[in-house]
C-alpha cells in the first residue's frame, strides 16, 4: 500500500449476469497506485485484469455491475458516487486508457493529427490552430519522426507499432494523472515492445503521471514496473516490489508465471506452462483458487480460503507456503494450529 496514493482501490466486486449464474470477475481487490508510480497488473487472461481496468473507468457494461461496499477514489474522488456526466469529465482529463489493438482505437477515416486535434478541441476547448498545433506537438512527444508530416496521415499508412505511439499520444492529450495501458504491446513484435515500453517509462518520466500497466507478462512488469500485483481467479494472489518478486515470490501462481517468461537466449520450446487453466468466474472452487493447479497443495488448500498473509512490510501472498516454506519439501505434513498466525487482509 502506498501513503497519500493517486488511486486507491478498495475491496472491488464486479459482478456479471450470465446463463450460469453471477460471475464473479473481481471478488474483492484491494490495491493502490502511488503518485508517478507504475503498477503491474499481472495474471492470465480470465483473472480479472481488464474488468479491474473497466470498473476503475466505470466502462462495466449493462450486464455487469460494481457491487455495494467497492470504493474506487482517484485524487480524493470517490468515483463511484460520480454521476455519469461527472465521470465523462473523468475519462480521458484525468485517466487515459490504452488497449493491446491500436487499429480499434482509432478513427480509419480520420487523420491522426485530425483525431489528436480533436480531442484538445472537445476536452480542452483548444482554437483550431492551437489544437493543429497540439496535435503536432503529441506526435513528436511520443517519438514520431517527422510529425507535421505524419499528422495528415491516417492509420491504415502507419506500421503497427507507429499506431500504438498514436495511440497514447491521443491518451496523454489532456496530461491525465493516471494511464491505464491494457496488454499495450501484446500486438506487436518484440523489438517494437521493447520500444513502446521505453516510450511509456520515457513519457511518464516526463510528465510524472501514474501507469497501472495490464499484463499477462511478468517480462514486461520487469521492464517497467516498480510494483506488482498478480491476480488469479478474480483476487490478488501476491503483491510486492519488483526487485523482491523476482528475488523471492512467495505465491506458487506467480512462481508458475516466472517459468513460464521467455529468457534470453532461451528456447521457446522449453518454456514452462502452468497447467491447466483458469476457473470459470461463475464458479470459484472453494478453499484456495489455485489448488488444482498447485504442487504443493495439501488438504488445508481446501478446506481453506486463504488471506493475503504479510511477508515484511509490502510484500503479501495469499498462500500459508509465506509463513510455512518448509511445506514446499513436505506438502503432506499436518496442518499446523497457527496456520493463520500472521494472517493479514
Ligand atoms: Fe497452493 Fe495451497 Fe498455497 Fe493455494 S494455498 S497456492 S493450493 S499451497
Amino acid at each position: 500500500m502506498t501513503a497519500d496514493p493517486l488511486l486507491e482501490v478498495n475491496d472491488l466486486h464486479t459482478t456479471f449476469a450470465t446463463d450460469a449464474g453471477p460471475a464473479r470477475a473481481v471478488d474483492g481487490v484491494s490495491f493502490t497506485v502511488g503518485r508517478g508510480e507504475t503498477v503491474g497488473l499481472v495474471g492470465e487472461s480470465g483473472c480479472g485484469k481488464s474488468v479491474t481496468a473497466l470498473s476503475i473507468l466505470r466502462l462495466i457494461d449493462g450486464a455487469g455491475r460494481i457491487e455495494k461496499g467497492s470504493r474506487i477514489v482517484l485524487e480524493g474522488r470517490d468515483l463511484l458516487s460520480l454521476s455519469e456526466r461527472e465521470m465523462r469529465g473523468v475519462r480521458g482529463n484525468r485517466v487515459a486508457m490504452i488497449w493491446q489493438e491500436p487499429l480499434s482505437a482509432l478513427n480509419p477515416v480520420m487523420t491522426v493529427g485530425d483525431q489528436i486535434a480533436e480531442v484538445a478541441r472537445v476536452h480542452a476547448g483548444a482554437s483550431r490552430a492551437d489544437a493543429r498545433a497540439k496535435a503536432v506537438e503529441m506526435l513528436r512527444l511520443v517519438g514520431i519522426a517527422d510529425p507535421e508530416q505524419r499528422a495528415h496521415e491516417y492509420p491504415h499508412q502507419l506500421s503497427g507499432g507507429m499506431r500504438q505511439r498514436v495511440v497514447i499520444a491521443l491518451a496523454l492529450v489532456m496530461s491525465p494523472a493516471l494511464l491505464i495501458a491494457d496488454e499495450p504491446t501484446t500486438a506487436l513484435d518484440v523489438t517494437i515492445q521493447a520500444q513502446i515500453l521505453e516510450l511509456l517509462a520515457e513519457v511518464q518520466q516526463r510528465m510524472g503521471m501514474s501507469i497501472l500497466l495490464i499484463t499477462h507478462d511478468l517480462g514486461v512488469v520487469a521492464e517497467t514496473a516498480s510494483r506488482v500485483i498478480v491476480m488469479y481467479a478474480g483476487e490478488v494472489v501476491e503483491e510486492a516490489g519488483v526487485r523482491e518478486l523476482f528475488a523471492a515470490a512467495h505465491h506458487p501462481y506467480t512462481e508458475g508465471l516466472m517459468r513460464a517468461m521467455p529468457r534470453v537466449g532461451g528456447s521457446a520450446e522449453r518454456l514452462a506452462t502452468i497447467p491447466g487453466a483458469v476457473p470459470p468466474p461463475t464458479d470459484w472452487p472453494h478453499g484456495c483458487r489455485f489448488r488444482e493447479r498447485c504442487p504443493y497443495a495439501w488438504e488445508l488448500c481446501e478446506r481453506e480460503h486463504p488471506p493475503l498473509y504479510q511477508i515484511g512490510d509490502a510484500h503479501r501472498s495469499r498462500c500459508p507456503l509465506a509463513i510455512e516454506p518448509e511445506r514446499r519439501n513436505h506438502p503432506h505434513l499436518p496442518i499446523a494450529a497457527a496456520t493463520n498466525a500472521g494472517a493479514g487482509a
